[in-house]
């Protein structure tokens, strides 16, 4: 571990970095919520299918910052970033949060903002959620803690916990939870649900790679049985925008005619980033 932890910045070389001075991520909509927040960015997990890897690499090659991935907290973003009441934010989807690297007064930091911010709700999300339990959110009324389970299979396709660890850590903990199956991997439906339904989550969301990794993914007949099952006990079951392209890949393997309207789905971004790597 002492390894690791000397793999990422510290708290002087992230205050060195020019991101300090730029405020940057925080209109982007993800899965429920209204918007994200990065007050903390970059990861070192390395999912071969990151999508904000490449997102940051774009942002910084249009800004003419630094474009790695290095782990760095956003001063400018932790504290300037005004919060409207009734908003729901997703906390760093361009990095993780909780990730081992993460100094503890980072997440502190981030605490408190949400703590000032009482009438906002936060999705505090991690492929690390063993970490949740290192803190004490329990005066936190407005937050959500979660995790992404993509299928109960190691694909080994992640240097993060492998699924089954994430399941582990996230039963039992208190608070409303959340997950989030995405981008979904092909699974057994059975020990997934079983998973899921232990951790008694108030919100899953189900979603696709979108960006041409060539994940190896379940059929749509698969992911239809999901979803009844998941909507028999969880309150609410979200399908995030990339499923439908995953549907229309599905057909499109029968019927080359739905090729087209795939492309046509993308948003712009999306588009430019799956055209790059034809
Ligand atoms: S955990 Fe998230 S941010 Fe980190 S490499 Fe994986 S997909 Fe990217």
């Amino acid at each position: 571990m002492t390894n690791e932890k000397e793999e990422c910045s510290t708290k002087e070389d992230s205050l060195r970095m020019p991101y300090k001075e730029v405020k940057i991520f925080s209109d982007r909509i993800a899965g429920i919520s209204n918007r994200t927040w990065n007050p903390v960015t970059g990861c070192l997990y390395g999912c071969t299918y990151c999508f904000a890897r490449h997102y940051v690499k774009k942002f910084a090659e249009e800004n003419g910052v630094d474009d790695s991935f290095t782990p760095r907290l956003i001063e400018k973003e932790l504290y300037s970033v005004e919060f409207k009441p009734g908003e729901t934010i997703f906390v760093t989807d361009l990095g993780d949060l909780f990730g081992y690297w993460v100094p503890r007064e980072w997440i502190e930091n981030v605490l408190k903002v949400i703590k000032d911010n009482p009438d906002t709700t936060f999705i505090l999300h991690t492929k690390n959620p063993s970490r949740f339990r290192e803190f004490d959110y329990s005066s936190l009324s407005n937050i959500y803690i979660g995790t992404t389970i993509e299928t109960n299979r190691d694909y080994s396709l992640t240097k993060a916990p492998e699924p089954y660890l994430r399941f582990k850590a996230m039963c039992n903990l208190p608070g409303r939870k959340e997950v989030s199956i995405c981008p979904i991997m092909d699974f057994d439906l059975d020990i997934l649900v079983s998973w899921i339904e232990k951790i008694e989550p108030e919100v899953v969301e189900v979603g696709a790679d979108n960006h041409g990794n060539n994940l190896p993914e379940p059929t749509w007949e698969k992911i239809e049985s999901l979803l009844d099952t998941l909507r028999d006990f969880c309150p609410k079951v979200v399908e995030k925008k990339g499923l439908a392209s995953l549907r229309e890949r599905s057909f499109a393997v029968s019927d080359p005619c739905y090729t087209s309207k795939y492309y046509l789905q993308l948003d712009n971004f999306s588009k430019d980033y799956f055209l790059s790597k034809k």
